[in-house]
């Protein structure tokens, strides 16, 4: 540290004070349904790793012989060097399973996000962005200098609303939601918002970051969950959740994905995913297409932790995905409830607190997942009621 840089450490000492510095835990173990933390054993209660396709072993074997045969690297950016037959086979499996005409690798959801939406509108156009988006939606939207209207949660009338008011300001428009909102695991009503996009002439983007190997017939996503094909213009999707891996995309049209194979900055101006990544993906398509038996496992441990949560008497919010917020509202209680269980139970479930969410909606969101056990989801349920009522939060 040199005087320079000081105030790095001035804010870091903020971050404390105001009890918002976020400890990192290292994980020593891979992504399984144990962990080990420092040593010590814990049940995961804290990844995205919905499917268990993380450390599946067909995936890590397609992700091996892929470095085998095209090396570790992509070696250069999509539009120069970097396109592989491997990343056309992934764009043309995915575009199928999703029932699109075409679709875009990138390296990160986040990055699908931040090079999609500039693509899609610029400073003459409008976007109405729901409230509680992602954050990559929100930085995307920035990115493309198009005029900003946020509508509130889930509200229909109020979208309505913005569209009446706002819709003539811009040459394009475009409706921006999360498909799954991370926070609360709800489900953005999508059939109106389709029927508002048509209304008033307006693109519809949906980022289905948690729908995708969640929802929709084995795992397809939000946009087959409610059988929107053709009604959405362009779904937007992750790689490093369900599927198990690493990457991103964008589902569309065909002119709209060789329009942005053109512009979208990530792809022209950041070198292409690892071959190795880009085959486990193929891989895990080609499991969730084969057999639905991981999306079963998974729906079955979210009602069973749900079912027994609740009649511990904890509030779950408004959950209607596996997502499950217990919902503690004080932010110091749920700190102090996600340490016991840590220290004293041996249970790894995050507490998240304001800025993440409103102040006053303190909460752990639990993330079940294929690779739990009944056994570790009834152990999740007694710890959690175990330590409930020993900090008072449960009678
Ligand atoms: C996780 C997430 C992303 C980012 O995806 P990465 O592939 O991890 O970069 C984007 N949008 C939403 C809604 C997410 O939950």
């Amino acid at each position: 540290m040199n005087s320079r840089t000081a105030w790095a450490k001035a804010e870091l000492e903020e971050l404390v004070r105001a009890g918002r510095l976020v400890p990192i835990r290292t994980l020593e173990t891979h992504q399984g349904a144990w962990v080990s933390i420092g040593g010590k054993k814990l049940l995961n209660m804290c990844s995205n790793n919905y499917l268990g396709l993380a450390n599946h072993p067909e995936v890590r074997k397609a992700a091996s012989e892929a470095i085998e045969e095209f090396g570790m690297g992509a070696g250069a950016v999509r539009s120069i060097a970097g396109t592989n037959s491997i990343h056309e086979r992934l764009e043309r499996e995915l575009a199928s399973f999703k029932h699109f005409e075409s679709s875009l690798v990138y390296q990160g959801g986040l990055l699908a996000n931040l090079g999609s939406i500039p693509v899609l509108v610029g400073k003459e156009d409008v976007v109405l962005s729901e409230e509680l988006n992602h954050a990559s939606i929100i930085d995307g939207v920035r990115l493309s200098s198009a005029k900003r209207i946020v509508y509130k949660h889930l509200d229909m009338e109020d979208l309505r609303k913005q569209l009446m008011e706002h819709r003539k300001e811009g040459r394009k428009a475009l409706i921006v939601t999360d498909g799954v909102f991370s926070m609360d695991g709800d489900i953005a009503p999508l059939p109106e918002i389709t029927k508002l996009g048509e209304e008033f002439n307006a693109m519809v983007y949906v980022d289905d970051a948690h729908g995708e190997g969640v929802l929709g017939d084995h795992g397809r996503g939000i946009v087959d969950h409610f059988k929107l094909a053709g009604k959405v213009d362009i779904e937007m999707g992750t790689f490093s959740k369900a599927l198990g891996g690493m990457g991103g995309f964008v589902a569309s049209d065909s002119d709209l994905i060789a329009l942005m194979k053109q512009r979208a900055r990530p792809f022209l101006f950041s070198s292409a995913l690892n071959p190795g990544d880009t085959a486990a993906i193929v891989k895990s398509l080609e499991i969730m297409r084969r057999d639905d038996s991981l999306l079963r496992k998974l729906w079955d441990n979210s009602k069973r932790l749900k079912e027994g949560l609740s009649s511990a008497g904890y509030d779950l919010g408004r959950s209607k995905t596996p997502i499950t917020p217990v919902m503690v509202g004080d932010e110091r209680k749920v700190l102090e409830l996600s340490q016991s269980l840590y220290a004293e139970s041996n249970v790894f479930a995050s507490p998240i607190v304001f800025p993440t969410v409103a102040k006053g909606t303190a909460r752990i969101r639990l993330m079940p997942s294929a690779v739990h056990s009944v056994e570790d989801i009834d152990y999740a349920i007694e710890s959690f009621t175990k330590q409930g009522k020993k900090l008072g939060i449960l009678a």
